[in-house]
């Protein structure tokens, strides 16, 4: 499964986080204009910047020359439980409960219907950029095991 938003992202160069050391992504300038916060998000330069995923680390964003804390993210500001999409307001705590009473694959239908209508915003919603579709299989992974 794939979309317009993650072909865009996935092949450019991974990035090592400056203070967990994890590889990251790539993301675009839509997407770190849309989701740090003002004032931060005018300090933010033409440089590439990358998206640290790993929740334990306070980095945000960052940039060979600036790094950018999750608390100035707007993906991280709802107070909201861990989400797995971003743009149809799906966290993982509810996913994970639709996987064990057999209601997932209705909500994941849901997504992958808006996604192939293209009315996804994962761009400007997920902190990463990216689809969460990868997300989505992840977790049934995880729950089969
Ligand atoms: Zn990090």
């Amino acid at each position: 499964m794939s979309c317009a938003c993650c072909n865009t992202t996935t092949k450019k160069t991974r990035m090592s986080c400056p203070a967990c050391g994890q590889n990251c992504f790539p993301v675009s300038r839509q997407t770190i204009l849309h989701q740090v916060q003002s004032p931060d998000n005018q300090r933010i330069t033409d440089g590439d910047y990358a998206y640290c995923a790993n929740r334990e680390c306070n980095v945000g964003y960052f940039s060979a020359f600036d790094s950018i804390p999750k608390t100035s993210l707007r993906a991280f500001q709802s107070g909201q439980s861990a989400m797995l999409c971003h743009c149809f307001d799906i966290s993982e705590s509810v996913y994970r409960a639709a996987l064990d009473d057999g209601t997932a694959k209705a909500i994941k239908a849901f997504v992958v219907q808006q996604t192939k209508e293209g009315l996804c915003a994962c761009e400007s919603r997920n902190p990463s950029g990216r689809c969460c579709l990868a997300s989505f299989k992840q977790m049934e992974k995880a729950h089969d095991c």
